[in-house]
């Protein structure tokens, strides 16, 4: 990106992400809390959100693939990459720029053939996503390996389901059985779950970054991410003109419209159509009819703002994602590359 100033930022608060992660560290009360950093630091920018986390104390950093893992820079702590190692990564994971976490055996059978190593394992506990099985543990599968840390994941931590507490307890069974230096289960709900679900190592993502996926968490946590986008246009409609796309809304009175520098190619998503505010000056402007690739239709009757002026976004995410039918997860992790990333602190 050139520095040529764009029409789209994203304002971002290093203050509220560090304060979100030491929050969440003093919930995973002995557990060491560490931070995932995925798919480019959930839309804010992998490098500087884990810059920031570093500094403030996190030594656990997990990353999706290898090539998330080559983009950062040398952060002097534990980074892992959770899906493991394909064939096509050896050289790139033999290079010892993070530990693979082993989801299979034929990736167990990898990495030991290539020499093993420090190394992480996932060991599935009924979400059947990624993982080993348990049978495979007691089969003798790990022997051999040089195990930091045997992972686990919820699949329903955000909910009050009996399933959260099956998977802790067959998880726990495998305490001992493997030489892990380390054992991690709780994602950011988990760590709302209680202590017994918090084991050695927490490996919260969405709470980071100011997502609150349980009631038990929105004390302690803030907004990271703020959309600002700016006016290209003010008009004014007549009474019984329509607005966009498909024409979904008829203005029902004279009414001044601004245009501004936002859409669903930005991860703005159609589902804001009519439903979405905005707001400059402390005033809100209602999302009048469809969100467009490219941008949107706001009402400026109350806001009065003019071409070149700047509108805000609301970052409350779970209301936000109630508002679009979109998690809160695909809101952050959306934020497209048209931004100017600006951070603050
Ligand atoms: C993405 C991910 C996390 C972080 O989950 P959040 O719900 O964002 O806190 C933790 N562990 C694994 C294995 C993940 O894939």
């Amino acid at each position: 990106m050139t520095d040529h100033a764009l029409p789209l930022r994203l304002r971002l608060d290093g203050a509220a992400l560090v304060a979100n992660w030491r929050y969440l560290d003093r919930l995973s009360g002995s557990a060491a809390c560490g931070a995932a950093v995925k798919a480019d630091g959930y839309g804010l920018g992998a490098d500087q959100v884990a810059r920031r986390l570093v500094a403030a104390g996190c030594r656990d950093v997990f990353v999706a693939t290898w090539a998330e893992a080559a983009a950062l820079p040398a952060l002097g702590v534990s980074l892992s990459v959770l899906h493991g190692v394909r064939a096509e990564d050896m050289a790139l994971a033999r290079s010892g720029i993070a530990r693979p976490v082993l989801n299979t055996p034929a990736q167990v059978m990898r990495w030991k053939d290539a020499g093993g190593g420090a190394c992480d394992v996932m060991v599935d506990t009924g979400m059947n996503r990624l993982g080993i099985a348990p049978a495979d543990i007691a089969d003798g599968l790990l022997d051999g390996l040089a195990l930091e840390t045997l992972h686990s994941h919820l699949a329903c931590a955000d909910e009050d389901s009996p399933m959260n507490a099956r998977q802790r307890d067959a998880f726990a069974a495998l305490a001992g059985r493997t030489g892990a230096r380390r054992m991690s289960l709780a994602n950011s709900a988990g760590i709302a779950l209680g202590p017994d679900y918090r084991f050695d190592l927490t490996r919260p993502g969405l709470a980071v970054y100011g997502g609150i996926p349980r009631g038990e968490l929105a004390e302690g946590l803030a907004p990271v991410a703020t959309i600002e986008a700016q006016v290209l246009q003010c008009r004014i409609v007549p009474a019984g003109g329509t607005v966009g796309y498909n024409a979904t809304w008829t203005a029902p009175c004279e009414t001044r419209v601004a245009i501004v520098n936002l859409g669903y190619a930005d991860g703005y998503w159609r589902g804001f159509s009519g439903r979405g505010t905005a707001s400059a000056g402390g005033v809100a402007m209602p999302v009048l009819g469809r969100v467009s690739m490219d941008l949107l239709a706001l009402g400026n009757d109350a806001a009065g703002v003019g071409e070149g002026d700047w509108v805000t976004l609301p970052n409350d995410l779970p209301a936000a994602a109630a508002l679009s039918g979109m998690s809160q997860y695909e809101l952050l992790t959306g934020l497209g590359s048209r931004f100017e990333r600006r951070w603050t602190d």
